[in-house]
């Protein structure tokens, strides 16, 4: 067995090279992207092909962050509700919003198809499975929500969710044949190549360290440069780093970890997810199981796998599929690997406006493949004047640090943490 430690499936199952092309000396742009994740690169392939000149500064590599780390479930919508969303930010926004969101898989896999990016891209549907009975109640009133407003998902009952899963211990799930799954770090490669193709300049392995504006121009201070531009988009979510602490404080920071296993025997590959669905449950600190094209068996839950060098996490993960997957039996974990997440205060993502030009999206709360994507390429037609700012799918705020993020990382880590010692010593 390969051991590799806290080490990305992701990573290591790539297709692409990871490219380096740092700034060096001084550099002009008329809109600098921050952040190479799928916020970025979409914002910034949209800009280029609308004939913006656009640089696009990543301090590391395309999918450092969220997007090359995450479960890779192109989901529709928010974690919240269709009616939460409402709530969260009025019946107007509530309604773009929830419209906008429930498109966005479309947009991921239009561009998957139109720039050819090989990412393993399914779209066979999603699970949420239901634990409990509570579980089911919330998902029924889930799927009525989302029906209610032009969606159609699927609810199954205990046999349906077996015959997909073949998970013990759940009793029904929301089948929703909008999202699917994906490699999620080949997709953001996919897109920065686009991007580049498309004309952008992009610059690997070059941190923003200051932005200034002087002289009515925004000066970007890298490691071995400078770039000068008109206007910033700032798309760093939680992965964010020495600049603007305002944004930084605007949500709070949670960790999702997760392990595979190297391929699956085909037997069983028959006893772990035959429907290939990705799927995830309705637990508070919740678990999600999927494979990839391979056949690997991959689960994830809350909580930094760091935090306890991994022997608890293995135990946890090994005990969950035991009891959840027991003719799939023993398994060995190859990879393991943690991710951060930003949560915002009402688990919206928010659209920021920093004043003179410099804007900055935020805040997915844990589902960013499709929303960072729809918004990546909104905010560039915003920036290339084809949309104004009042049909944008959320308002344009000023910052709102939320002064409880460090204490509200706390108990997300807590909670995490001892919920997996009650799954392995109480139940
Ligand atoms: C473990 C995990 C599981 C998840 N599962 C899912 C899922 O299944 N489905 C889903 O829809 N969403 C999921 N998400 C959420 C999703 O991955 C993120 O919302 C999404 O990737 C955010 O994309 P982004 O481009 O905004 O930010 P990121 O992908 O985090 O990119 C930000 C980039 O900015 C760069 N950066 C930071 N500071 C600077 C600087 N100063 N200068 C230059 N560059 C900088 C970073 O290096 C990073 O590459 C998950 C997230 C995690 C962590």
């Amino acid at each position: 067995m390969t051991q590799q430690v806290n080490n990305s499936l992701w990573q290591l199952s790539r297709r692409s090279e990871i490219e380096v092309n740092r700034l060096t000396g001084e550099d002009k742009a008329d809109i600098v992207v921050i952040g190479g994740g799928y916020t970025g690169c979409s914002a910034a392939l949209r800009l280029a092909e609308g004939g913006a000149d656009v640089t696009l500064l990543e301090a590391e590599y395309s999918g450092f962050g969220g997007s090359g780390r995450n479960v890779g479930l192109t989901n529709a919508g928010l974690w919240l509700n269709p009616e939460d969303i409402d709530q969260a930010v009025g019946n107007e926004f509530g309604n773009r919003l929830n419209d906008y969101l429930g498109k966005a898989p479309d947009l991921v896999y239009e561009l998957i198809k139109k720039y050819n990016i090989e990412c393993d891209a399914l779209r066979n549907g999603t699970l949420h499975l239901a634990h409990s009975g509570k579980g089911l109640k919330a998902l029924e009133d889930r799927a009525w929500q989302i029906n209610n407003r032009g969606g159609s998902v699927m609810l199954l009952d205990k046999s349906a969710t077996y015959k997909l899963t073949k998970a013990e211990n759940y009793i029904g799930a929301i089948h929703d044949m909008r999202g699917g799954t994906i490699q999620p770090l080949d997709y953001c490669h996919g897109l920065m190549a686009a991007a580049k193709n498309a004309g952008a300049t992009v610059y690997n392995g070059t941190p923003a360290q200051t932005i200034r504006h002087r002289h009515r121009k925004w000066h970007i201070k890298t490691p071995n440069g400078m770039i000068v531009c008109d206007r910033v988009l700032l798309a760093t979510n939680a992965y964010i780093r020495n600049v603007s602490p305002l944004v930084r404080s605007s949500f709070t920071t949670m960790y999702y970890s997760q392990m595979a296993t190297e391929p699956l025997s085909r037997e069983q590959l028959e006893h772990f997810l035959p429907g290939k669905n990705g799927t995830w449950d309705t637990r508070m600190v919740m678990r999600s199981f999927r494979t990839d094209a391979a056949g690997r068996l991959i689960i994830g839950t809350i909580g930094d796998i760091y935090m306890d060098g991994t022997p608890l996490f293995s135990a946890w993960a090994g005990k969950v599929v035991r009891d959840t997957f027991p003719d799939v039996g023993d398994v060995e974990w190859a990879y393991k690997w943690a991710g951060r997440i930003a949560c915002s205060t009402n688990f919206v993502p928010n659209l920021h406006d920093l004043g003179r030009g410099f804007y900055s999206v935020s805040g997915f709360s844990g589902r960013g493949i499709s929303p960072g994507t729809a918004f990546g390429r909104t905010m560039a037609d915003y920036l290339l004047g084809r949309i104004g700012s009042t049909e944008l799918p959320l308002p344009l705020k000023t910052v709102e640090p939320d002064r409880m993020h460090r204490l509200r990382q706390l108990g997300f880590e807590a909670g995490s943490q001892l919920t997996r010692l009650k799954d392995l010593f109480v139940s």
